[in-house]
């Protein structure tokens, strides 16, 4: 609770830099544009966006701009912006996210944003502003994807918004109007690149990106989350085990719902035991962590615990993983994560693990909660099972 605590000693972040392996250049790559900010998905009781008019204060949507304001200045003024290069991305064009979404339901978008202001699912408000965030969020992305595809640098980090994940080929949800990490991932397969895969550790399920490419081998994607329910007509409960992909893409989605309170060793273990041996087997050719803050241990949206111990030694593994099979080319992209101070440290210390920095640059403020990651391993290894059974290329895990 110090706040002294927040700050390394200016000689711990020296030693780490004079002591890292890497080369000059050899920086990751964030991808930014702050017209971004612009998305207010507006107040109400939590996300509902109603208020019922006998509260004085209303929360803020979690997914608004504060968050990431956050996010941008612990990277700018953090221990690791030496380790960083900014870069600025630009809409997309309505052409572009036909790769992923039906036309129908781009031309629902831009009519919604003609009309003004609208609801188009639980928790997902499109006001004035949104629709050109959205097209920066995709933009962005796509342009930190490019910066990997065209050999200017191994990793690239697109920290966008409004999220993604949850936006399917033709509708909108939670919070995910367009599938940025999809739209990324579409446009690797179109540039050459046989096989990528895709790993999300936000705490909620990856569901539209998982639809888009469940029909496929061309792309893994694993998603790890909270066992969570529907939240409406848009997000029946999904995201269990024996979802796998369908046809060619039968055994090629992998879902690894996680109990409540997994914590640290919960996500070491499911890692360890189900993504790195699923992800040695598929050998991507490029990787895209999808990353969200909302599986931190004070999220007001997850239940999952991690800290930023947990989510730097994710890092640390998602890099071996690059490194292995794709020579190091590492796409992140931007998901949830709504605690508006300590989600920024949490991407701090997931950065600084992709980075393969040894040492913790930047001290946990506030972990404290407990974690008993028994359970959990129960329920890995119950998943490790239903693998071995029943996808073909994971038999002998
Ligand atoms: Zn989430």
């Amino acid at each position: 609770m110090d706040p002294g605590t927040s700050s390394p000693p200016p000689a711990a972040g020296a030693t780490q830099v004079e002591g890292s392996p890497r080369q000059p250049g050899d920086k990751l790559a964030v991808f930014w544009n702050e017209g971004m900010l612009a998305h207010d998905a507006g107040r109400g009781v939590f996300d509902s966006g109603r208020d019922p008019g006998f509260l004085d204060v209303l929360d803020q949507h979690p997914e608004n701009a504060d968050r990431v304001r956050n996010m941008v200045s612990i990277l700018r003024r953090g221990p690791i912006e030496p380790f960083l290069s900014w870069h600025s991305g630009s809409p997309a064009h309505a052409t572009e996210l036909h790769s992923f979404h039906s036309a129908e339901y781009i031309e629902e978008l831009v009519q919604a944003n003609a009309a003004g202001a609208t609801k188009l699912c639980e928790g997902t408000f499109l006001n004035p502003g949104s629709w050109g965030a959205a097209l920066l969020a995709a933009g962005t992305t796509l342009a930190a994807m490019r910066h990997i595809l065209d050999g200017q640098g191994n990793m690239a980090y697109a920290l966008v918004r409004p999220p993604g994940h949850h936006a399917q080929p033709d509708r909108a949800d939670g919070y995910c109007f367009l599938n940025n990490a999809g739209l990324a991932v579409q446009l690797a397969l179109d540039s050459g690149r046989a096989k990528v895969a895709v790993i999300d550790i936000d705490v909620h399920y990856g569901n539209g990106t998982a639809e888009g490419f469940y029909h496929t081998d061309n792309v893994l994607t694993i998603s790890l989350h909270m066992w969570h329910g529907s939240w409406g007509p848009s997000h029946p409960r999904s995201g269990s085990v024996d979802e796998i992909g369908e046809g060619k893409g039968l055994g090629y989605n992998l879902n690894i719902p996680l109990p409540n309170g997994s914590g640290d060793a919960g996500y070491k273990y499911a890692m360890d035991q189900l993504v790195v041996p699923a992800i040695d087997k598929f050998q991507p050719q490029l990787l895209v962590f999808v990353i969200g803050q909302d599986s931190s241990a004070f999220d007001p949206n997850g239940r999952q615990c991690l800290t930023m111990d947990g989510y730097r030694k994710i890092g640390q593994i998602m890099r071996s993983m690059a490194n292995r099979h794709c020579n190091g080319q590492i796409l992140i992209v931007q998901e949830g994560g709504y605690h508006i101070s300590y989600s920024a440290y949490c991407l701090h210390a997931t950065l600084e693990g992709v980075l393969d920095l040894q040492a913790p640059l930047l001290d946990d403020p506030i972990a404290y909660y407990p974690e008993d990651e028994k359970y959990t391993k129960k329920v890995v290894d119950m998943i490790k099972n239903c693998w071995n059974e029943s996808i073909p290329f994971l038999k002998d895990i």
